[in-house]
């Protein structure tokens, strides 16, 4: 069968059962099947299909059918322009949080400029640590995209993460290896995680005293889950029905974990320390009086992602 042919009739498969983006999933499986690029399927397309790709191509059609996620065929997936494995132990990085990582390396980046203007006035001889010694902290982390991403973008900056999740920070362990940077990650039930000290690596959990101070960071960043219990039935198959109920289940209102958040942050921050959330598109509000009313931070900024919607909400120790 002729390649162009073979992969119109998996589109038809996976269209039929429901799959939205039919036609690039079906080029994707494509090349994944042949260990081939978009621009070789494209200038291949007249050609014949090899037995053996065809084969292995109709398998992962019938699994996509079957509403697999894309990403659970292949095993990865881009974020930031980086690449992260993923498994059905974590959430799949979405570009919707490209948003929260792309505000919080300008607020850093913004804070260095700060520093160095303050440097500029002050006398010559005062030092500036300059991003060195500036350390964030990524709540919920999963498979670890938001905190290698920053890592990766602002390289002398340190980077902690926790998970309640062993397999994800596993992964997220080997994703930081992947893309050969440093992220500590710490196991546990948000800033427990970091009080505890239970260190994970590829290799697995190992002990890490951290002594009995709690620890300031420069800046949290947090992509806790967010949608409203009742919500869950109407997601997607793929997402219901092969992601991680625990990286995405809010509780009642969506709001359980920003409730945690907001009230314990503010300790584990050092003053003026800022604070990143992504939220869903319609919790600006509530973000927004929440903030407020616990009195610890600074009236909070909410910020759209690309396509308009609210998605980020950031905000200032006092
Ligand atoms: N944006 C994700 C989704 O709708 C939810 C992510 C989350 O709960 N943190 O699939």
């Amino acid at each position: 069968m002729k390649t162009r042919i073979l992969v119109k009739e998996g589109e038809y498969r996976l269209a039929k059962a429901g799959v939205m983006d039919a036609k690039i999933d079906a080029e994707e499986l494509y090349c994944y099947a042949a260990d081939c690029d978009k621009v070789f399927l494209f200038l291949r397309k007249e050609e014949e299909a090899d037995k053996d790709v065809e084969e292995k191509f109709l398998k992962l059609i019938e699994r996509r059918a079957q509403r697999v996620p894309l990403q659970h065929i292949t095993g990865e997936q881009e974020f930031m322009g980086f690449k992260f494995r993923v498994s059905p132990d974590v959430l799949i990085p979405r570009q919707d949080t490209e948003t929260l990582v792309t505000e919080a390396a300008q607020t850093v980046r913004q804070e260095f400029e700060k520093g160095m203007e303050k440097l500029r006035k002050a006398s010559i001889f005062r030092k500036f640590k300059g991003l060195d010694g500036y350390e964030v902290l990524d709540l919920c982390c999963g498979s670890g995209a938001i905190a290698i991403s920053l890592s990766k973008m602002l390289e002398s900056v340190s980077v902690s993460a926790t998970d309640i999740s062993l397999p994800a920070l596993k992964l997220a362990a080997e994703n930081a290896v992947l893309n050969r940077v440093g992220v500590e990650f710490y196991q546990g039930d948000m800033f427990d995680a970091i009080m505890e000290g239970r260190q994970v690596t590829t290799e697995g959990p190992r002990a890490k005293a951290r002594g009995t101070k709690v620890k300031q960071f420069d800046m949290i960043v947090s992509n806790p889950p967010y949608i409203k219990s009742s919500t869950i039935p109407m997601l997607q198959e793929e997402v219901k029905g092969h992601e991680p109920m625990e990286a995405l289940d809010g509780g009642k209102d969506g709001l359980d974990f920003y409730r945690k958040i907001v009230k314990e942050a503010h300790r584990w921050l050092k003053p003026g320390g800022w604070l990143l959330m992504e939220i869903g598109y319609d919790q600006g509000e509530d973000l927004r009086k929440m903030i407020k009313d616990s009195g610890f931070y600074s009236p909070a900024t909410v910020i759209k992602d690309l396509p308009g919607k609210d998605r980020v909400v950031k905000c200032q120790k006092l």
